[in-house]
């Protein structure tokens, strides 16, 4: 069922809706067959998110979940182990896909979404070793979604990949929002890239497209990914349609973001004065808020359907832990309202 337009929806950035004016330019947009490399807005986007990052090429997926698995599949060999942040989108939000696509063991480590080069080398499993798994590849999410938005320290980040690849271990940056962390740090977009072989970054979050991911590298990685897209059963026709959204949305919804970080703070600023509410305001960095319940707070699954009644939608990670997410369908009075009505439920008012 469609939420109300009343309902103020902090559940994901992704239940935004296309605008008038970016459906005007999916109305616009010339097609072609992708698969032919014949559609000339996917080409151009393509090329433009290349270019924003730095790389030499990008190629267009479906989903974010997509450019994980096939990231996995281009950079690993079955068997092989991952070493990646804990709680990571791969390992928790992928139905298992890394072990049913790509047949690899994922290690999860450090915490609150970020880890260090010595944690990395601590953790990784040479190659030829008579009974470990050989670490082939690490991968970290920035921002980190189940932390909580939190950006990855980037000298670390650029530390890691040093070692990775001192180490003969590919580097894979899950950057669904990477869009996020460039808007909040001020760090250059192909700065936070070029630490890493391949990177992930999503349309359809903070961005507000109806769909589209782009993975960008070498080109002769993206060359790569093009087969397991298809082997995904992910390579598609006149997706231009998605494209032009997503041209769109760079052209429209990137400097938005600040408003979106401002309003997480906002919300995070009301949830820290309550005592119910655990949340430390140093991981509201962009705009994901993850807080604890404290004992005497309802559960999550129960503030979630309170919550609902009085028209906020929020999503529950775990038995005592919630999240809430700003995105451009939410302004700041709402998100102000939203957070009155979560402080005074978990306060039991
Ligand atoms: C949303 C998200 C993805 C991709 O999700 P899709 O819904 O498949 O587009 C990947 N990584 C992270 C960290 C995400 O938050």
């Amino acid at each position: 069922m469609q939420p109300s337009a009343d309902l103020i929806d902090l559940r994901s950035d992704t239940v935004t809706r296309p605008t008038s004016q970016m459906r005007a330019a999916i109305a616009a947009a010339p097609v072609g067959d992708d698969q032919f490399a014949e559609d000339p807005t996917v080409n151009l986007l393509q090329e433009r998110v290349a270019a924003l990052l730095g790389k030499e090429a990008a190629l267009w997926l479906p989903t974010g979940t997509m450019s994980n698995q096939v990231a996995l599949r281009v950079l690993t060999r079955p068997g092989d182990e991952v070493i990646a942040s804990r709680e990571c989108h791969a390992v928790w939000h992928e139905t298992g896909g890394s072990a049913a696509n790509a047949g690899v063991q994922i290690t999860e480590i450090g915490t609150g979404g970020v880890f260090t080069v010595e944690e990395f080398l601590a953790a990784r499993k040479p190659r030829g070793h008579l009974v470990y798994p050989p670490t082939t590849l690490v991968e970290i999410e920035n921002t980190h979604n189940r932390a909580g938005g939190v950006i990855f320290p980037q000298d670390e980040a650029e530390r890691i990949c040093a070692a990775a690849r001192e180490h003969g271990v590919a580097s894979y940056m899950d950057g669904a929002r990477l869009w996020n962390v460039a808007m909040a740090s001020g760090l250059s977009l192909p700065a936070l890239a070029a630490p890493f072989d391949l990177v992930g970054v999503s349309l359809s979050k903070g961005l507000g497209a109806p769909g589209g991911s782009l993975l960008v590298g070498s080109r002769s990685l993206i060359d790569q990914c093009v087969r397991h897209r298809r082997m995904l059963g992910g390579a598609m026709r006149q997706v231009g349609i998605f494209a032009a959204a997503g041209l769109y949305a760079l052209d429209h919804h990137f400097e938005r973001l600040a408003q979106d970080h401002a309003n997480a703070r906002r919300i995070g600023e009301r949830l820290a004065q309550s005592p119910r509410i655990l949340l430390d305001l140093a991981t509201v960095q962009t705009n994901i808020l993850a807080f604890g319940l404290n004992p005497e707070a309802p559960d999550a699954a129960i503030l979630v359907a309170q919550a609902r009644e009085r028209g906020v939608l929020i999503f529950a990670f775990g038995p005592r832990t919630v999240r809430a997410v700003t995105h451009l369908d939410v302004s700041a009075a709402q998100c102000e309202r939203a957070a009155e009505i979560l402080v005074a439920l978990a306060e039991g008012r």
